[in-house]
Parts: C-alpha cells; structure tokens; sequence
C-alpha cells in the first residue's frame, strides 16, 4: 500500500536492519527499541491491523508466532522468554497502520499490566 511506512521497508524504499524474511514475513529491529531486543514481526501482506484481519489471514498470524520463536532461537532468548505485544487501533495505541507484533527480550521486563 502506497504510504504506508512499513510496506515501504518491505519494498526496501526505507531502510531497516532485517532479523529475517521469507516469501510472508518480515522481521526487523525496532527503530527506538523498548527493550534490549525489539524486533517488529510483519506480514507482507498490507493488514491494517489485528481488526482488520480476514479469515484468509489466518495461516499467516500462526506462521508469525512460529517465526518470532525461531528468532528466539537464533537469538539465544528463547529460554530466559520474551513478551508479545500487539496495540491495535487508537485505543491500543497503534502508530503505524500496518499490523506488527512487538517482540521484546534480553532483559525481565517490568510495567505488566496484565
Ligand atoms: P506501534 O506504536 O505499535 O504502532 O509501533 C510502531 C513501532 O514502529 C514503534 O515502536 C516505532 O519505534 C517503530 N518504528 C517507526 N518507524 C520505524 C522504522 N523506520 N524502522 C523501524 N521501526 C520503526
Ligand atoms: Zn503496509
């Protein structure tokens, strides 16, 4: 989608440090990380947010959890764990209308608030 800012960096018309990518997927590392490691996990696919998800959308959410483990892995974090976030919409605080998850570790975090 044309202005979105995160279809941008899958067409690589705005720079981003890739963790990994296959044909669905695209992760990279948070500009102004909240944690040691902050990764943003996409799909290709322009999904405005966790709203807007269509029934066609499934296979690919399931494949993102499978994904942000993966990198867990490879990362080394996957033992000492992470945290997930989604904020979606304005009441969630979403800034960027393309829908990510939030992959958080390398430290315990605190700020639970469920
Ligand atoms: P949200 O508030 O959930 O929409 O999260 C948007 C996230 O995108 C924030 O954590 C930003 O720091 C991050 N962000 C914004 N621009 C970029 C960029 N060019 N590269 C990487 N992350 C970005
Ligand atoms: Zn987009």
């Amino acid at each position: 989608m044309e202005d979105c800012l995160f279809c941008k960096i899958i067409k690589g018309e705005v720079p981003s440090s890739k963790v990994y990518e296959d044909e669905e997927i695209l992760a990279f590392k948070d500009i102004q990380p909240a944690a040691p490691i902050h990764i943003l996990v996409i799909p290709k696919k322009h999904i405005t947010s966790l709203a807007h998800l269509e029934e066609e959308d499934e296979a690919v959410i399931g494949r993102i959890y499978t994904v942000m483990n993966q990198i867990a892995e490879e990362q080394g974090f996957r033992q000492n764990g992470y945290r997930v976030i989604v904020n979606c919409g304005k009441d969630g605080g979403q800034e960027v209308m393309h829908l990510h998850f939030h992959l958080l570790a390398g430290k315990q975090l605190g700020e639970k608030i469920v």
